[in-house]
């Protein structure tokens, strides 16, 4: 049963807490036991949101100036600064990942906000020339209500990273975070309003995805949707989208290569595959979970990264270990089960079970690695959301690339080579929205665009992409024709 005294993570609609009418337990992966309770929203609550989100739309929030908004940014990203320790530590209670990483994203969700506040204000249409007869040129004005669903791997950053834009542009919004990991989204919106920012800009909804997210994603009143999470529950919202007729921007999942050629030093790379494929227990939808290989230095590449695996430590979040636990027990035997089917058709080389020494109850699983991996195995085509990478060989550059296409997903690559014109020919033709050489998921990324390509999405969010996600162009077209010739000028020498 769920301890009645846990603290309670309320939606937050038009300025206010809103007394849960019922809750669902939060658990805490590191232990598996319950660490709090978060309000159960339904369709009504999701209207009230809505209601309120439009209200401040209409009678705030749209007549602000881009300076006004751009002030309103810096103040949240202000508070957020002041509070990074709260937020740091409820991250880590409420999703396992190391305490550092919970810091550092505490540190980026503030800087989401400085960025579009520094950025909201270079927002300009443009003047169309072409008739001399015609004045014309481009706004871009906001969507309006933006409805926004979440995923729980990094609850902090995808909160700021598709609300930060949107209010930046002058759009106002509600929030359904994941039933997994509500904490700090629920804070942040309480944090938004301290800041100054007006009653019914930031609303949160939190709740189950069947309930308070299909209410959402169906809402007659939302003008723009940004979903971030699974493909089989981005296809649902796309459908509802569609019955709308409202934009959507879908960020999905990915399995993401690292193509590492016979010119790049193997060992050099490890530390930055290795972070991609266990950083939050490689619970990131950018993950590194592929290494595509030159023959020529597979054997030494694999053998390092086996090595780096060993040395790991996995623990509870709040011990800042290398790798914290997995989600859910749900998430767990996923995981387990993309291993189980692993090892039939490749070589487990490390990892593959359950560590020793890690609290009983909470999600725990080994980094493992696979090598020489088939590319059409289970295990080289299907997202597994954990700390599992896959080895596969390749000879020519051109097959490197056939393989880091032939997944259905498209959002990152890593490409190491010192060769340039290699580094720039693979970059062209990876069908991916993210290359990095000769490093990965470089610091923060907050400038840059991010997005999917196939099965991982559409949409931009990140960089001055996200501001354009979060506005559309109107254009207004003046004629100006005879003004000179009716006399409204008058003649120089008067
Ligand atoms: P999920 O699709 O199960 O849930 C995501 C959100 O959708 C949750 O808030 C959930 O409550 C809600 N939801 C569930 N059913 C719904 C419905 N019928 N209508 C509306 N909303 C509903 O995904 P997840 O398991 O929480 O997250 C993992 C997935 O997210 C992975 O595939 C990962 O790659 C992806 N992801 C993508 C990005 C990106 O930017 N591309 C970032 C993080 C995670």
């Amino acid at each position: 049963m769920t301890d009645p005294h846990l603290p309670v993570a309320a939606a937050f609609v038009d300025g206010r807490s809103v007394p849960p009418r019922d809750t669902l337990p939060v658990l805490d992966p590191s232990t598996g036991q319950p660490c709090a309770r978060v309000s159960r929203c339904g369709p009504a609550d999701v209207d009230r949101a809505v209601a309120a989100a439009r209200t401040a739309f209409e009678t705030t929030w749209r007549d602000t100036t881009a300076a006004d908004r751009a002030a309103a940014c810096r103040a949240v990203a202000r508070t957020l600064r002041e509070h990074r320790g709260e937020l740091a530590a409820l991250e880590c209670l409420d999703t396992g990942k190391p305490l550092r990483q919970a810091y550092a994203d505490a540190d980026v969700a503030a800087r989401y906000f400085e960025f579009y506040a520094g950025t909201v204000e270079a927002l300009y249409g443009q003047t169309l020339l072409g008739h001399a007869d015609l004045l014309a040129y481009t706004l871009q004005e906001p969507h309006g209500v933006c409805g926004h669903i979440i995923p729980w791997n990094y609850p902090m950053q995808l909160t700021a990273r598709t609300v930060a834009p949107a209010l930046a542009a002058g759009n106002t919004c509600v929030l359904k975070p994941a039933e997994d990991a509500p904490l700090t989204p629920v804070r942040i919106a309480e944090l938004v309003a301290e800041a100054g920012v007006p009653a019914g800009v930031l609303n949160v909804v939190p709740g189950l995805g069947a309930e308070a997210g299909a209410a959402l994603a169906g809402h007659p009143g939302v003008d723009h949707l940004a979903f971030t999470g699974s493909r089989a529950t981005g296809q649902t919202v796309m459908t509802a989208a569609a019955r709308s007729v409202v934009p959507l921007a879908l960020e999905l999942g990915g399995k993401s290569p690292h193509l590492v050629f016979a010119d790049h030093d193997p060992e050099a790379a490890v530390p930055c595959i290795v972070a991609s494929i266990t950083e939050h227990a490689g619970q990131n939808c950018s993950a590194g979970s592929r290494v595509l290989v030159h023959h020529s230095v597979h054997e030494r590449l694999t053998a390092a990264i086996a090595a780096a695996f060993t040395d790991l430590r996995v623990g509870p979040g709040a011990g800042d270990p290398d790798l914290g636990p997995l989600i859910s027990a749900r998430q767990l035997g996923t995981v387990l089960g993309h291993i189980g089917r692993g090892r039939k058709s490749a070589r487990l080389v490390t990892g593959g079970g359950v560590p020793a020494g890690v609290p009983a109850g909470g999600f725990y699983v080994e980094p493992t690695l696979f090598d020489d991996v088939p590319p059409d195995a289970d295990i080289a085509q299907q997202e597994v959301f954990g700390p599992v990478l896959c080895v596969t060989p390749f000879g020519e550059p051109a097959e490197a690339v056939a393989l880091a296409n032939a997944t259905a997903y498209g959002l990152s690559a890593g490409v190491w080579t010192r060769d340039v014109g290699l580094a720039h020919a693979v970059a062209r033709e990876l069908r991916v929205s993210q290359v990095f050489v000769n490093t990965y998921s470089a610091a923060g990324g907050v400038e840059l665009p991010f997005g999917g390509c196939r099965q991982s999405g559409f949409g931009r969010e990140k960089g001055f992409a996200a501001l354009l996600e979060y506005t559309r162009v109107k254009a207004v077209a003046i004629h100006i024709d005879g003004a000179l010739h009716r006399g409204t000028v008058p003649p120089a020498d008067r």
